[in-house]
C-alpha cells in the first residue's frame, strides 16, 4: 500500500478526513507533519499530483494541505464537486494539547497540573491516560469518562 499523497509505502496507514468516516492512506512522513501542523512545503510538492485524484477523500485533504500552504496558485486549477467543496470547507475543531500537539482519538496522555473533578476526586499531575477520544465537547476530551480540557494535558 502507498501514500496516496507522495506514493511512498513507508508505514502506510488510513487517515481519517474529518468529518466523514472516509479515509486517505498516508505515509508517516505526512502524517507526522499533518498531525504537527508543520508543514514542509518541499515534501508536499507531491500535491501537484494528488490533486488530480479521483477519490473525493484525497482531493479534500489536498484542498486543506494546499489552503494551509497558501497555495493559492495550485487552489485555482483544483475542481472539486461542490459535495466536495462543501466537505473540504468544513470547519472542524482541531483539538490541541497544551504544547499545540494535534490530538486524535487513541493517542495516550498525561494530566500536567493536578485537577478537581466531579464528585470531589482529584486527577493527579503526571497521570497517565490511555486511548482518550475526542468527545463532542469543544476544548475537551474524553479520558475514560472523565473531560479534560486539552490545556491540561500533554500528548505522550
Ligand atoms: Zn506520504
Amino acid at each position: 500500500m502507498n501514500c496516496e499523497l507522495c506514493g511512498s509505502n513507508n508505514n502506510v496507514k488510513p487517515f481519517k478526513v474529518e468529518p466523514k468516516e472516509e479515509y486517505v492512506n498516508l505515509c508517516e512522513e505526512c502524517r507526522n507533519q499533518i498531525e504537527s501542523g508543520k508543514l514542509d512545503e518541499n515534501h508536499f510538492q507531491c500535491l501537484n499530483d494528488s490533486m488530480w485524484s479521483e477519490k473525493s477523500a484525497v482531493k479534500v485533504l489536498t484542498y486543506r494541505l494546499l489552503k494551509e500552504l497558501g497555495r493559492s496558485d495550485l487552489l485555482d486549477m483544483m475542481y472539486l464537486e461542490p459535495d466536495e467543496e462543501a466537505w473540504a470547507n468544513t470547519e472542524v475543531e482541531v483539538k490541541k494539547d497544551a504544547y499545540g500537539n494535534v490530538l486524535q482519538n487513541g493517542d495516550s496522555v498525561m494530566v500536567i497540573k493536578d485537577l478537581n473533578v466531579k464528585g470531589g476526586s482529584t486527577i493527579k499531575r503526571g497521570e497517565v491516560f490511555k486511548n482518550i477520544r475526542l468527545g463532542d465537547t469543544p476544548g475537551h476530551i474524553l479520558a475514560k469518562n472523565i473531560y479534560i480540557k486539552t490545556e491540561f494535558i500533554k500528548k505522550v
